[in-house]
């Protein structure tokens, strides 16, 4: 199986392009943000734990999303690998995706990281809120705090896949279709 993770601020566009990557390379889309979303609609306890959180604009604890990726992992058959998107978001997350791969000698195949300015994040997050209706898009207290959770515990994470040699960065400013000529032009390297 292949291992993709799509990186990137939030607004960077992950959304939109993973669903042209996952048809187009025949990959299970998995979003953490979805996946809690749809506990929240659910008014599972897992939901009603993660919607304070991810309101306020703060992360949802590690073991949650990590037993939510390896069920998905367990689970999922008939496809060519999986497109990671909104997991790992901690140095502490992709400690634990390795160590949940290597049980079956499995390993990371490639990061690719969407990079905008964080002035294109709060523009691109308005322009969504207008569209989606998303409870965390809404105010700009809790877009500020995203994009503060994101540079202190996320964006580390470049690092962690720089010294791997796994990371691919892609410039996420431009149209829809530029940007995902870009990440098809690198995704059919591996
Ligand atoms: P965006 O890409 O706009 O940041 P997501 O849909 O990926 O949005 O995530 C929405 C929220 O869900 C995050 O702000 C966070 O609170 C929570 N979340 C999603 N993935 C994770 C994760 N891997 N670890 C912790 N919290 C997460």
């Amino acid at each position: 199986m292949k291992y993709f993770i799509l990186f990137g601020p939030p607004g960077a566009g992950k959304g939109t392009q993973a669903a042209a990557m996952v048809e187009k390379y025949n990959l299970r889309h998995i979003s953490t943000g979805e996946l809690l979303r749809k506990e929240i609609a659910a008014g599972s306890e897992l939901g009603l734990k993660a919607k304070s959180l991810i309101d306020a604009g703060a992360l949802v604890p590690d073991e949650i999303v990590e037993g939510m990726i390896e069920s998905e992992f367990k689970t999922v058959k008939g496809v060519e690998g999986f497109l990671l998107d909104g997991f790992p978001r901690t140095t502490e997350q992709a400690a634990a995706l390795d160590r949940m791969l290597a049980k079956t000698s499995e390993e990371v195949t490639a990061v690719v990281s969407i990079m905008i300015p964080d002035g294109m994040i709060r523009e691109r997050i308005k322009h969504r809120a207008s569209i989606e209706g998303r409870a965390d898009d809404a105010s700009d207290e809790t877009i500020s705090n995203r994009i503060a959770t994101y540079h202190e515990k996320t964006e580390p994470l470049t690092g962690y896949y720089r010294n791997t040699g796994k990371y691919n960065e892609i410039d996420g400013t431009g149209t829809i279709e530029e940007v995902r000529s870009k990440i098809f032009g690198l995704m059919d390297r591996f």
